[in-house]
């Protein structure tokens, strides 16, 4: 009985488009009806030239009917090449309807050696898609199984599935697959001898194809009803379908189909009793088959011919075609063992060798996005880092300026307050000697008596001296000596006041020394260590009889008679008047300091 080609025409018409080199579904289906030989050929050349790298879809649905065209054809390789490819794909691309296409295909491959083990292949593929929320690969699951119980030989197994995928085609008005589901069930009452529902069945099937316009498709069916007209004894109606068959079989070059066809024809004469035709045609086919190597077709044409010959009296004939038959069918089982062997060994490795490298170019992929990835960051780092730079540099050339202004600032400030203090300085220093000047005097006296805190008398002394005669020193010896003597003379004094008061000058070469809270006795007793130091000095390049001696003036700051500077500079003045008086080189206290040293058991002369 002629197999038709089963499809899942809904999943191929909303399947992924394909690029232009991609034979389309309907290209397919048509060529694995009309020419599956040339089908293989175009599929395995388009897997060869990656075609379908980037179109797995495109790849299952081409594998699904390169398989059935082995199918059709007979020939395991394709068919063992297309069931190995559907599988990878369905394992690498978790693809379930490639899963599914591989187990129908296997199974029929399985059946289609004899091994009754195929139906099992079969359910275990359906039961992938049985679930499915989708009724098209429903529908297909119920078809696949049908025609896997058919092909297996379980009619009655396969005709109610049959008859379910039938009427679940007719729901999805998918005429084209309802066709094949109603060609089964023909194949199926057939083969269980109901020739009359058989006949109806084709005929169903016959219009459905002719509705969606695949002649080939209804001249083969036309081929299995042609069969139920010779089972019926009606030869002449199978002989018009047969040759119809036959004639498009030849324009498309369907060898094995038009030796099935001639065949057919062959029997057909036979039953009419035109014996002589049919064993010509039995004989030219036989030969035809032998010439183009149809090795699977040919040992059932032998037995054939066989047959008729036996029929026809021609005994010999009929031997030498069985023996032939027999040769045939061993010799072509075992060649296309061996040549299936090798094919699918080297299939195999180039399969496995393309699912490494697409393996290898998909990890690279990985690495080179990975890669991109991280030369994105750091470019993106780098930037940031440039930037940053940019600000740093920025940053530190302005923190620079900063400091190199605070820096100059600070130096201006400094020499400034330098200038200041050398200014002050200046202001309140005697330049010949470094002691106080009078504005330094005044402003030390003022802030001295600004701090009394108690009303108790602070005893703070002022020893107001004068040089005696200094201007005979500087007529004797000059000027400039003079300067000299007052100069030593200070730097000495400053050793001996050093501690007990502070020394200024407060004009010509009168000085006075300050004493805070050092009290009565205290100053007589420097006083008198100062007038001392100064009858000791001895001046180099000096006459010997140049004396320089000082007269000094001691008054205390009591808040009653010395109450305020110009009352204590006054008695002090006087004091130190008294004592140039009294004859030069001598302390002389005012009056009031007399009083108090005297109680203190001093008695030293006082101003009067
Ligand atoms: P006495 O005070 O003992 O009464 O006599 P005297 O000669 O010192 O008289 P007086 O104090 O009035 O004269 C001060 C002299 O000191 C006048 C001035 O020429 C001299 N003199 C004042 N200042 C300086 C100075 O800085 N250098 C020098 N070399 N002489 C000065
Ligand atoms: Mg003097
Ligand atoms: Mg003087």
């Amino acid at each position: 009985m002629r197999r038709l080609f089963a499809g899942l025409w809904l999943v191929l018409t909303t399947g992924v488009a394909m690029a232009a080199a991609v034979p389309s579904p309907l290209q397919l289906r048509t060529l694995s009806a009309s020419n599956p030989r040339e089908l293989i050929v175009q599929v395995r050349a388009a897997l060869d030239a990656g075609v379908y790298v980037n179109h797995p879809a495109g790849e299952r649905e081409a594998l699904w009917w390169m398989g059935h065209a082995g199918v059709n054809l007979s020939d395991d390789a394709a068919v063992t090449e297309a069931v190995a490819r559907l599988k990878s794909l369905g394992s690498v691309g978790h693809d379930t309807l490639a899963q599914s296409y591989a187990g129908f295909l296997s199974a029929d491959l399985r059946i289609l050696r004899g091994d009754g083990g195929g139906v099992s292949d079969a359910l275990q593929a359906a039961a992938i898609q049985l679930d499915s929320d989708d009724p098209a690969h429903r529908a297909l699951a119920k078809f696949q199984l049908c025609d896997a119980y058919s092909m297996a030989g379980q009619y009655e197994h396969s005709q109610p599935l049959c008859e379910d995928a039938d009427a679940a085609f007719g729901a999805l008005h998918d005429d084209w697959n309802q066709a094949q589901a109603k060609n089964d069930e023909g194949n199926n009452a057939y083969a269980l001898g109901q020739y009359g529902k058989a006949g109806a069945f084709y005929r169903q099937a016959q219009a459905l194809y002719e509705k969606v316009g695949d002649h080939s498709q209804a001249l083969m069916v036309g081929d299995n009803l042609a069969q139920v007209y010779l089972k019926q004894g009606k030869p002449q109606q199978a002989i018009v379908l047969s040759r119809a068959s036959l004639v498009d079989e030849r324009a498309a070059g369907r060898e094995s189909d038009a030796m099935n066809s001639q065949y057919d024809i062959a029997r057909a004469l036979q039953a009419m009793g035109r014996q002589r035709e049919a064993m010509e045609l039995i004989a030219t086919t036989v030969a035809e088959a032998r010439k183009a190597h149809l090795d699977a077709q040919l040992p059932e044409l032998l037995a054939e011919q066989s047959r008729m010959a036996e029929a026809g009296g021609n005994l010999k004939l009929a031997l030498a075609s069985e023996r032939e038959a027999m040769q045939v069918a061993g010799a072509h089982w075992q060649a296309s063992l061996r040549s299936q062997q090798a094919e699918l060994g080297a299939r195999y490795a180039a399969r496995e060798k393309e699912v490494r490298i697409q393996a290898l170019e998909r990890n690279n992929q990985v690495k080179a996005l990975k890669l991109k990835a991280a030369q994105t960051d750091v470019a993106r780092n780098a930037l940031q880092l440039r930037r940053q730079r940019g600000t740093l540099v920025a940053v530190m050339v302005a923190a620079l300026s900063l400091v190199l202004g605070l820096v100059s600032l600070l130096l201006l400030l400094r020499s400034q307050r330098r200038h200041a203090r050398e200014l002050r300085r200046q202001a309140h220093e005697d330049p010949l000697t470094g002691v106080d000047n009078r504005r330094g005097f005044f402003q030390r006296v003022q802030a001295l008596l600004d701090r009394r805190d108690s009303d108790a008398p602070p005893l703070h002394v002022l020893l107001l001296f004068d040089f005696d005669y200094f201007k005979r020193v500087n007529d004797r010896c000059g000027h400039p000596f003079g300067d000299i003597v007052l100069n030593v003379s200070l730097q000495c004094l400053r050793g001996v006041v050093a501690g007990r008061g502070c020394l200024a000058r407060l004009g010509g070469e009168e000085f006075v020394v300050l004493c805070p809270h050092l009290g009565g006795a205290e100053a007589l007793q420097l006083a008198e260590d100062m007038r001392v130091a100064i009858g000791a000095l001895k001046f180099p390049d000096a006459p010997d009889d140049l004396e320089v001696t000082i007269s000094i003036g001691l008054a205390l700051f009591d808040g009653v008679h010395c109450r305020d500077v110009g009352s204590w500079l006054r008695a002090a003045d006087n004091a130190m008047y008294a004592a140039k008086a009294r004859g030069r080189d001598q302390i002389v206290v005012a009056q009031q300091v007399e009083t108090l040293l005297r109680q203190v058991g001093m008695a030293p002369r006082a101003a009067e």
